[in-house]
């Protein structure tokens, strides 16, 4: 079995459910006392928040390439970077890493190209949401066409990712107004929404929602068990 590589800690709320999904897959698949090879890099979630904050992306990128690095240094035969957001600066890392990049965006697209979706709705940090990296990814590279909510709800979905979930806060009423969210986004032809924020599967659920949901953390979780398990 081959060593998954996270780079984590953005949120460790996150990192914490990739490394249960991922032992959990590997469990499912191979049965008995089996459980997963992972190098694990945590970052402190302050610095990078304020390089976002700043929009200080090469002090970002710099720092995630060290740590990358690192990963690989301890064994690693791939990396997750385990948050949407942090994609921006994926090409930076790919580049200088030996070992292949399991890019959260594609595992998501492929998801949604498998089950035949051509139209989704995408939540996240506003970098995500508005940013070429992610949606013009889906777009340009799957031919997947993307809404993302208004301006004013855009900002209500970034907020209450730093301001409650990124430090473990649910709350009923942010949960009811991400429903009232999707539930607008479905209304404009959605056939699926992406969570495409690693906490937002904290928040909500598909047992809330009839629309399809696909929960990121999970997708790429999944991505890096294939890829373990795989030969
Ligand atoms: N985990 C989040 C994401 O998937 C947001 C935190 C971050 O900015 O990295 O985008």
């Amino acid at each position: 079995m081959k060593t998954i590589g996270l780079l984590g800690g953005m949120s460790w709320e996150s990192t914490a459910n990739y490394y249960k999904a991922i032992n959990e897959g590997v469990k499912a698949a191979k049965g008995g006392f089996h459980s997963a090879k992972i190098a694990l890099y945590s970052v402190d979630f302050a610095e990078i928040e304020a390089m976002q904050r700043s929009g200080d992306w090469d002090a970002a990128a710099e720092h995630l390439c060290q740590a990358a690095l690192s990963v690989q240094a301890a064994g690693a035969d791939a990396l997750l970077i385990c948050t949407n957001t942090m994609h921006k600066v994926a090409p930076e890392i790919e580049q200088k890493l030996s070992i292949p990049l399991i890019h959260i965006a594609d595992a998501t697209a492929e998801n949604l190209v498998k089950d035949g979706v051509t139209k989704v709705g995408l939540l996240g940090t506003a970098f995500t949401m508005e940013q070429d990296f992610y949606k013009g990814r889906l777009e340009q590279q799957f031919g997947i066409e993307v809404l993302v909510p208004n301006h004013e709800q855009r900002k209500r979905v970034h907020d209450v990712i730093y301001q409650e979930l990124v430090k473990g806060e649910i709350r009923e009423t942010s949960k009811q107004e991400y429903l009232k969210i999707v539930g607008d986004l479905a209304a404009n032809g959605a056939q699926a929404i992406i969570l495409g924020c690693t906490e937002i599967a904290m928040l909500i659920k598909q047992a809330d929602t009839s629309i399809p949901l696909y929960d990121t953390t999970q997708i790429h979780s999944d991505a890096a068990v294939s890829f373990a398990i795989k030969g």
